[in-house]
């Protein structure tokens, strides 16, 4: 009787746990945050300090401006990275094609990133679709479930005893387990599709042409070589990425010719030396 007690008051608690950390994403979806701002924002600085020890940083100015160019002018048309402060670019001398946004505020792109981005409105799309996993906490949202997952799983042991117990076995289905959450996993579906979404509409009240979005994962697919792309194994690249971004195109078409109207033109050119 009384160890039945403990148990309920476990999962009394557990729930409230739960609760107290689910947040609405900028789209209205609802995921867990365990994590304060300046915790993911210390996670996303000592992962950056990591990438830059193995990844030289370019020095090519021409390039670094054209970069820093777009990249100033998306974050401008976006919220500041949720520790406060700016967003900071860097340029990576690497030729694999690959970009990234940390929390804190950290965005990186490689230089082999501007073959399969042809223009401005496309490296725009690939920065505002980073930046997106960042404003919308998606790192946060994976730790907290894999930090969800092991809390139920001591949780299980508690209360179960034996992990063959019918409450185990429940509890297991309840928490999903078998779905491993590490930092080098994609992001799942449903958060690609909201990068996408954010990411179209930053871009888009900078004033690049949102269209070219759809050319630019096109690109994607495109790319081939004796690897497959890094950058399309975090970010898979199909028609039904295809298909959502013609959908969400005519909201945030509206939005680009609002931005043109009001003078958001950026000026953003690869001057290539002769
Ligand atoms: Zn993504």
């Amino acid at each position: 009787m009384r160890n039945q007690l403990n148990k309920n008051l476990l999962l009394s608690l557990f729930s409230l746990l739960l609760l107290a950390a689910c947040a609405t994403s900028p789209t209205g979806r609802t995921q867990l945050e365990f994590f304060p701002s300046n915790q993911m924002a210390q996670m996303g600085e000592t992962a950056y300090r990591q990438i830059k020890q193995e990844t030289p940083v370019s020095q090519d100015p021409a390039i670094n401006r054209y970069v820093r160019c777009v990249a100033e002018a998306v974050t401008a048309a976006a919220p500041p990275p949720q520790s406060g402060g700016q967003w900071k670019v860097t340029v990576f001398k690497a030729d694999q094609p690959n970009a990234f946004a940390l929390p804190g505020g950290y965005i990186g792109i490689h230089t082999g990133l501007l073959s399969v981005a042809e223009n401005a409105d496309q490296l725009a799309a690939v920065i505002g679709h980073e930046i997106g996993h960042v404003t919308a906490q998606h790192g946060n949202a994976r730790l907290s479930t894999q930090y969800a997952t092991q809390a139920g799983l001591q949780l299980v042991q508690t209360l179960a005893g034996t992990p063959n117990s019918a409450t185990g076995q429940q509890l297991m289905a309840l928490l999903g387990l078998g779905t491993q959450v590490g930092i080098i996993l994609p992001f799942s579906r449903a958060q690609e599709s909201e990068a996408d979404i954010l990411g179209l509409r930053y871009m888009a009240r900078a004033g690049f042409d949102p269209r070219q979005s759809i050319q630019l994962w096109k690109n994607m697919m495109q790319t081939g070589g004796p690897q497959p792309l890094e950058f399309l194994s975090t970010h898979p690249a199909d028609q039904s990425r295809i298909r959502h971004l013609e959908q969400d195109l005519p909201e945030a078409l509206d939005l680009y010719q609002q931005a043109r109207d009001q003078g958001q033109r950026p000026e953003c050119k690869l001057e290539t030396r002769q």
